[in-house]
């Protein structure tokens, strides 16, 4: 049979709880102690914050320390920066009172001068390392009393050292500017004076060099004026030459020798006139009579375009006086054909009969294959003969093209003069027999559907993307439903 509850006796019911046995915190080991005995006075209080035990310790080694469980967090954080005069400063601290105005101050402590301030009082008694006068040894000075960083909002945030300006009973007096150049006012007088010296010799070094200089100067303008007056030339001096020459000019004749200098004047004094601004690197490159006179004489005959060919050095301008209405396109062709050994007014005489509807990528891909003057000319004879239009020779370029040429005459010889307007491109890829006979002509170009504003009917976005990385691009929208049947 259960029994109910209340039958049993409370003292059965109890449940015995044993009171956890109590570990007694052993005292600092002595381990611990012997090292606490090399812990300097300033880190005493970071020893103090480490265990109640080493706080016991350090409290009975300087029961001063006491007064630092009067002071508030603030203060406890920063008290290792306390330096100086540190008894006035923690009494400071614990009345809390600014260390220079005595005002009200809860705040931490200055980490560069060690005392508890308003930093407003505080960098009222700085000055700018940069405001100081010359004669005090900067270098020296800060590695020799405490200096805090300011930051300026002047232009932008800029930073500068600052030190303590005249003495003050919150910090000591070697400390401050005013202690510091009392103190050591012979080192700084010897440093001074080794400045001064270092300075009376770059003084020096720097007389003899402009001295040396101006020698220079004045043997040069000598030797300029006995060479131009041997060449008999309108001037004596430089001077007289820059009056002279224009802006751009003086530039060149302007060498290290007098003698040549004078020389290089007197030729451009004589040849500058009616020489272009352009034609000056060419005409008065190497100083050259023969050069510059040619220059001068042709320049107007010859079309601006071919200039660099024209008057390029070893070459005779004449033969170049006969062509007209030459593009640069062109230029760049008979560039390419001298490239491959090509005589270039040879070439374009040739090209220059093509007639103005001439395609420049046609001619690009004639130069780069041709083989020889002769090979070159005969394609110009086959483009001309076959009258390939700017569009057909457009695209000719892009084929092989002795087999372009070749179908293009037999697509000419069905379809006419307007084969290509017809046919398009298929006129390149006409299938041609041995001896002449050509296969059927190629369809009859199919009209295009009449435009419906449908977007499902539109071409997909990339073909246009296809179409322009091909090599055979579309000349025209009719002819790429064209097939050879
Ligand atoms: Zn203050």
């Amino acid at each position: 049979m259960k029994r109910a509850a209340s039958d049993i006796p409370a003292t059965a019911r109890r449940v015995r709880r044993l009171a956890p046995k109590r570990i007694s915190i052993p005292d600092i080991a002595d381990e611990i102690r012997a090292v606490l005995d090399f812990v300097a006075l300033e880190d005493t209080v970071s020893c103090m914050l480490v265990c109640k035990v080493w706080r016991q310790e350090m409290l009975r080694r300087h029961p001063q320390l006491a007064v630092i469980g009067k002071l508030n967090s603030y203060q406890r954080k920063t008290l290792h920066h306390v330096k100086g005069y540190r008894v006035r400063n923690v009494i400071a601290m614990v009345d809390r009172k600014c260390a220079i105005c005595s005002d009200p101050w809860r705040g931490g402590v200055n980490s560069a001068f060690g005392i508890p301030a308003h930093p407003a009082c505080v960098r009222d008694r700085l000055v700018l390392v940069r405001h100081l006068p010359p004669h005090v040894p900067v270098q020296m000075m800060l590695s020799s009393i405490p200096n805090q960083d300011i930051d300026t909002y002047r232009y932008g945030v800029h930073t500068f050292k600052a030190i303590w300006k005249c003495a003050h009973d919150a910090i000591p007096r070697s400390w401050t500017l005013e202690g510091f150049m009392e103190d050591s006012a012979d080192a700084i007088h010897a440093v001074n004076e080794a400045r001064r010296l270092a300075s009376e010799e770059r003084m020096r070094m720097a007389a003899e060099r402009r001295r040396v200089q101006e020698e220079q100067q004045r043997q040069w303008a000598d030797d300029f004026k006995t060479a131009a007056a041997e060449a008999r030339a309108p001037l004596r001096t430089i001077v007289g030459l820059k009056r002279l020459l224009p802006p751009g000019l003086i530039r060149r004749a302007r060498v290290d020798s007098a003698s040549e200098t004078a020389r290089r004047g007197l030729f451009l004094t004589r040849h500058f006139h009616g020489v272009p601004q352009s034609l000056w690197s060419t005409a008065f490159d190497a100083f050259d009579d023969a050069t510059a006179i040619a220059v001068k004489r042709y320049a107007d005959e010859i079309e601006a375009v071919l200039w660099p060919m024209a008057f390029a050095p070893g070459t005779d301008p004449r033969p170049w006086r006969e062509f007209e209405l030459v593009r640069h396109s062109d230029v760049a062709v008979i560039r390419t054909a001298s490239q491959r050994g090509l005589d270039p007014a040879r070439a374009l005489r040739a090209i220059l009969t093509l007639g103005p509807r001439r395609s420049a990528l046609l001619l690009h891909a004639v130069c780069r294959d041709a083989s020889g003057d002769e090979g070159f000319e005969g394609r110009i004879a086959d483009i001309r003969r076959l009258g390939l239009c700017t569009a057909a020779g457009d695209f000719l370029s892009h084929c092989d093209f002795e087999s372009g040429v070749r179908s293009y005459a037999a697509a000419k010889e069905f379809g006419g003069d307007g084969c290509y307007e017809r046919w398009g491109d298929a006129c390149f890829r006409w299938p041609t027999v041995a001896g002449g006979v050509a296969m059927p002509p190629p369809r009859e170009p199919v009209p295009a559907p009449p435009r419906r504003f449908d977007l499902s009917s539109r071409p997909p976005k990339h073909r246009g993307t296809l179409w322009s990385t091909s090599k055979m691009k579309p000349s025209g929208k009719p002819h790429r439903a064209q097939q050879l049947p």
